[in-house]
């Protein structure tokens, strides 16, 4: 495996785009865990050239947020990356992609990012889909692997690559859990002992609206409510909100017919976690 920067990445894989299978792309923040490696799996798999992107990208981090602290290992990174049989590490520093300090052009993505997630943080999903289109366009990748832990990022990649004609193909993978169910994330890093045992509330609280609605439930409200009840008996623990939504779209459900997400974000001390799933009910009537 070999580091890069842009300049590299573009050079190196001029010769590798044309035919076979063409290279596929994990773009990431770093810090790797078994989520990431998942996706470096899927992409090995599919692909005849594999390339790992580490960026923390301070476009999609908010003025109070963590840009500054966010873990950060790249020895250990290449390290794993280069276990699981990616071919490239491309690690660009900001100023690579960054010349001018500040980019001029933004990538808008409406609505989307405005709702549930975007609630929170604005700004954050334009700061992901700019970013996200700077590095497709420097690594030209035929796929590009995201995973569903980041529900609506993938939806916003999805609507930005269709908007725009981006010549990827999105491919999403399933969320990867610890042992107790905590999805998996760089973050998980902040926590300590009675914080991580707090954190674990999260997937049980939301397997549990899951489980409502496969049994017949079928009001988003209801569904919250079984969200905000299992999180109730955890104090260390504050929920910023659990939605029911579309999962392409990101607007909320009121009465679930098909498929639906129900996404959450909660502070586990000063940890924000973020966690979702998704639920399939067919069109017929309830169970
Ligand atoms: P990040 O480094 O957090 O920006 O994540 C990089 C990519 O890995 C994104 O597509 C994430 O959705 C994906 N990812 C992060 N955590 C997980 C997980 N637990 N399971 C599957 N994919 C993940």
């Amino acid at each position: 495996m070999r580091l890069v920067g842009v300049r590299d990445v573009a050079l190196e894989l001029g010769a590798d785009r044309a035919g076979g299978r063409g290279v596929g792309f994990v773009p990431t923040m770093g810090f790797l865990h078994e989520g990431h490696l998942a996706l470096i799996r899927r992409a090995r798999r599919e692909n005849d050239r594999v390339v790992v992107s580490v960026f923390v990208n301070r476009l999609q981090f908010g003025a109070s947020e963590d840009f500054e602290h966010y873990p950060r290992d790249l020895a250990r990174d290449a390290e794993l990356a280069a276990g699981e049989g990616a071919d490239y590490l491309f690690a660009p520093s900001a100023e690579e992609m960054y010349p001018r300090g500040e980019l001029a052009t933004r990538v808008e993505v409406g609505r989307i990012g405005e709702v549930v997630e975007g609630r929170f943080r604005p700004g954050h999903f334009s700061g992901v889909a700019t970013v996200c289109v700077k590095l497709f366009n420097i690594v030209r990748p035929r796929r590009a692997y995201f995973g569903q832990k980041d529900a609506q990022q993938l939806a916003v990649i999805r609507q930005v690559v269709d908007d725009l004609g981006v010549p990827v193909e999105i491919v999403a993978c399933p969320t990867v859990r610890e042992a107790d169910g905590l999805a998996m994330s760089s973050r998980n890093h902040y926590l300590d002992g009675p914080s991580r045992r707090a954190a674990a509330a999260l997937p049980r609280a939301l397997f549990a609206a899951r489980e409502q609605a496969l049994a017949g439930e079928r009001a988003a409200k209801a569904l919250r409510e079984c969200v905000r009840r299992c999180l109730a008996e955890e104090p260390g623990l504050r929920l910023q909100y659990v939605e029911v939504v579309d999962p392409d779209s990101f607007e909320p459900i009121h009465t679930i017919g098909g498929r639906a997400t129900i996404a959450l974000a909660a502070l586990v001390e000063t940890t924000r976690l973020i966690d979702n799933v998704d639920i399939d009910v067919g069109t017929g009537p309830p169970a």
